[in-house]
């Protein structure tokens, strides 16, 4: 790994509509994660137990395609609050597996999976409100792009370690993010 600044970077990594597949690979970076967390502060993470989303984050790694009420509120929020915002993965990019539910009806769809599903002896799935459990999906799961602007769109189902690794390196020491060419591609 290259030389950083001498000055910590803060980190921040979110996790939408995804299967978690990208943290993995995040924590795939395995010893580089030591010489990062030298040059880096995790200020916001489902690594670690982080209840609000700070002012003033340097970069923001999002995982998952932006599916429900909060998470749009949680898209705007990072915006905001943060200078660099990274399209992590595929779900991010395009939508991808999150937005196959796009063509169905989200209401119905829910009232299936949760309520449709329950067999408990004295529940009534038909007294249930689902609203009341989950946060409300969109209509489609969208694309990070869709609700706010993305800076680095980082491609991968999910990326690669050496791709994340290129990309926040890239990112902390404030140079101009370029992938070798066998990166360049999706898988
Ligand atoms: Fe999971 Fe792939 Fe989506 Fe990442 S891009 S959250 S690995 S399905």
């Amino acid at each position: 790994m290259t030389e950083f600044k001498n000055e910590k970077v803060s980190l921040a990594t979110v996790w939408l509509s995804g299967c978690s597949g990208c943290h993995m690979s995040f924590l795939d970076l395995d010893e580089h994660l030591l010489e990062l967390e030298k040059h880096v502060r995790l200020v916001f993470s489902p690594l670690a137990d982080h209840k609000r989303f700070p002012e003033g984050v340097d970069v923001v790694l999002v995982e998952g395609a932006v599916g429900n009420v909060e998470q749009l509120a949680l898209a705007r929020t990072l915006r905001e609050r943060s200078r660099v915002v990274v399209a992590l993965g595929d779900c991010a990019v395009t939508g991808n597996v999150p937005a196959l539910r796009n063509r169905l009806d989200s209401e119905a769809m829910v009232r299936t999976v949760y309520a449709g599903g329950m067999d408990f002896p004295g529940l009534d799935p038909a007294g249930l409100d689902e609203k009341e459990w989950v946060p409300r999906l969109l209509p489609s799961a969208l694309p990070l792009h869709r609700v706010v602007p993305v800076d680095v769109f980082l491609p991968g189902c999910p990326p690669g370690p050496q791709s994340i690794l290129a990309a926040v390196t890239a990112l902390v020491r404030g140079e101009p993010l370029v992938l070798p060419e066998a990166m360049r591609r999706f898988g």
